[in-house]
């Protein structure tokens, strides 16, 4: 199932996976990170098109916007956590405290996004340094240890920003793309969607979308 964007983008699906974006010239998937508003407004304009079709798959449009037909009502923003009680105790790799990623070289990583990144080098290789020490004293803990506040107070930006609660300073890999060199960075995608407004043009669209019965 194959979706055209625009000139430089698609959306293909296989099956059960959710729809990737693919950067047509290239012809291969893509995981697109930094603020692009052209690409924000073309997934705002294909969200109704995907309900006219029937939720043919699940969709995940980088950060900005997921759904499931298995559960229609469960739509979300993925850069839009919920309202983060204390930041001190929320976790911002938090899928990681469930699931390892392990890269092809061996190398713990708190999710896949990382592994084609230059700062994967910081993190151990499980062959070296023993999974046993791996779990309890490593870099690769000290990341996955991380808190929200942590991140929030290394960024003057974030401190008082009013969205701070939902964002806790957004994706580690997704800030690398604009601060490689800086893993507690700013994720300027996740403040590109919500202090420009694109939150709430996803919430007013989704208004207007009779969603269907959960399967
Ligand atoms: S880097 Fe981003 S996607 Fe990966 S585990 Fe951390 S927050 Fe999640
Ligand atoms: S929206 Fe931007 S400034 Fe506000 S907390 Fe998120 S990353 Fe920081």
């Amino acid at each position: 199932m194959y979706y055209i964007l625009n000139e430089r983008y698609a959306l293909r699906g296989w099956q059960k996976l959710p729809f990737a974006l693919v950067d047509r010239s290239r012809g291969r998937a893509t995981f697109l990170r930094k603020p692009d508003m052209e690409l924000f407004q073309v997934y705002l304009d294909y969200i109704p098109q995907y309900y006219e079709d029937g939720m043919p798959l699940s969709l995940q449009l980088g950060g900005f916007f997921s759904a499931s037909p298995s559960r229609p009502k469960a739509w979300n923003i993925p850069l839009k956590k919920s309202w983060c009680q204390d930041p001190s105790r929320e976790c911002v790799c938090g899928h990681a405290r469930m699931v390892m990623y392990i890269s092809a070289e061996g190398r713990a990583l708190p999710c896949m996004s990382l592994s084609g990144m230059p700062i994967q080098e910081n993190y151990p290789l499980i062959t070296e340094l023993g999974l046993k020490q791996c779990i309890t004293d490593s870099s690769y803990m000290r990341l996955i240890e991380t808190r929200g506040s942590e991140v929030l107070a290394h960024n003057p930006e974030c401190r008082d920003c009013e969205h701070a609660r939902y964002c806790l300073g957004g994706c580690r890999a997704s800030a690398l793309e604009t601060t490689p060199d800086d893993i507690m960075g700013r994720d300027m995608a996740a403040c590109a969607i919500l202090k420009g407004g694109w939150s709430e043009k996803i919430s007013k669209v989704m208004e207007t979308i009779t969603l269907p019965e959960e399967k």
